[in-house]
């Protein structure tokens, strides 16, 4: 079987639009609306004349308890089921509790992360993506995934770990 890329973050991080913009095509469901994907949803991609299998999640959200949704249950399967983890942070929010406690669940789960920068659309979104050093994982892979901006590079840094 192809190896297995699991895209997780928070709600309207852009993880939908980076599956389509790897894809190709438009068919994850991308939305304004936070958490429209909330089961796994897995999408077979060639990269570099290799197949992966992309799994597109629905993410993490907090309710009012501070309790982790049950969405987040499927992003955890898809991180127990998955070879290496694209980590999907908005560069222009910068991180978030959230964001920190997902940190913690990749570092249980010792799967490779690597850490995406998403919605950097120019240049001056750089230093925002520079920030997210902070959450402990590595270099931060500034991309656009609405525009394609950096998509290549950080594929090419995802297959090596594969
Ligand atoms: P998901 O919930 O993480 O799957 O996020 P979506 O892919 O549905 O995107 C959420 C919103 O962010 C949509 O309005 C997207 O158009 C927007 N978005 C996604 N990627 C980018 C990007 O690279 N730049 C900008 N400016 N917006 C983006
Ligand atoms: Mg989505």
């Amino acid at each position: 079987a192809p190896p297995v890329l699991a895209i997780v973050g928070r709600p309207n991080v852009g993880k939908s639009t980076l599956v389509n913009r790897i894809l190709g095509r438009r068919e994850a469901v991308v939305e304004d609306v936070p958490g429209v994907t909330r089961d796994r949803v897995s999408y077979s991609a060639f990269w570099g004349g290799r197949k992966i299998t992309l799994v597109d999640t629905g993410g993490w959200d907090i309710d009012v308890n501070g309790m982790a949704s049950r969405i987040a249950d499927q992003a955890e399967i898809a991180i127990d089921l998955a070879d290496a983890v694209l980590f999907v942070v908005d560069s222009t929010t910068g991180p978030t509790a959230t964001d920190e406690h997902v940190v913690r669940m990749l570092r249980r789960s010792k799967k490779p992360v690597i850490l995406v920068a998403n919605k950097v659309d120019d240049e001056r979104g750089e230093l925002q993506a520079a920030e997210l050093w902070s959450l402990g994982l590595g270099e931060p892979h500034p991309v656009s995934a609405m525009h394609g901006r950096g998509v290549a590079d950080l594929l090419d840094v995802a297959l090596e770990t594969l």
